[in-house]
C-alpha cells in the first residue's frame, strides 16, 4: 500500500514529467521549424523519455494499490533567440527536476517509504545524466558560437541519437 501523502506527491511528479515532455516537444518544433532536424530529433527523444519517466511513477502507484491522478498540463513557452538560449533553458529545467527528485527522496525517507526510495535511486542517477548531457551540449554550442558549419556538424551528430533502453548508457 502507498500512503496518501506519498501518493499525492508521486502524482505531482507524474505531472512534472509529462510537463517536461511537453516542453521538449515544443523545443523539437522550434528546431524543426528552423531546419535543425538533428536537434529536433534529440528533443523528440527527450520527449519520449519524459513520458517513460512519467509512466514509471504511474506504474509505481498502481503496483502498490494506489490511485493515479492525472493533472492538467500547461502550455509550454519557448522564449529563445538562439540555440544557446534553448540549451541554457534545458539545463535550468533539468536542474529544477533534479531538485524535485531530491525533495521527493527526502519525503520518502521521512515517511519510511522504502519502495519509493528504490525507484528514486534510478531517477537520481538519471538526473545526473540529464544534467551532464545538457551541460556538455551547451558548452559545445558556446564554442561553436556563430559558426554555422560547426552548428550543422552538431546537428548531424544529434540526428544519430536513438532512443535508449533502460540500463544503457546515454549517447
Ligand atoms: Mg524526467
Amino acid at each position: 500500500m502507498i500512503e496518501k501523502k506519498v501518493q499525492d506527491q508521486v502524482n505531482d511528479q507524474i505531472q512534472a514529467e509529462f510537463q517536461s515532455g511537453w516542453l521538449y516537444l515544443a523545443y523539437a518544433a522550434w528546431f524543426e521549424e528552423r531546419d535543425l532536424d538533428g536537434f529536433g530529433n534529440w528533443m523528440r527523444i527527450q520527449w519520449q523519455e519524459e513520458q517513460e519517466h512519467g509512466m514509471k511513477f504511474y506504474d509505481h502507484i498502481l503496483r502498490r494499490g494506489g490511485e493515479v491522478e492525472l493533472k492538467d498540463l500547461e502550455k509550454p513557452t519557448v522564449e529563445a533567440e538562439s540555440v544557446v538560449d534553448v540549451f541554457e533553458a534545458v539545463l535550468a529545467h533539468e536542474q529544477y527536476i533534479t531538485k524535485r527528485i531530491h525533495s521527493l527522496y527526502d519525503m520518502a525517507r521521512e515517511e519510511g517509504d522504502y519502495p519509493l526510495q528504490t525507484l528514486l535511486n534510478w531517477f537520481i542517477d538519471e538526473q545526473v545524466e540529464e544534467e551532464e548531457m545538457a551541460e556538455s551540449i551547451l558548452e559545445r554550442l558556446k564554442m561553436v558560437a556563430d559558426d554555422s558549419a560547426a552548428l550543422y556538424m552538431m546537428d548531424q551528430e544529434l540526428a544519430a541519437r536513438s532512443p535508449q533502453k533502460d540500463g544503457e548508457e546515454q549517447q
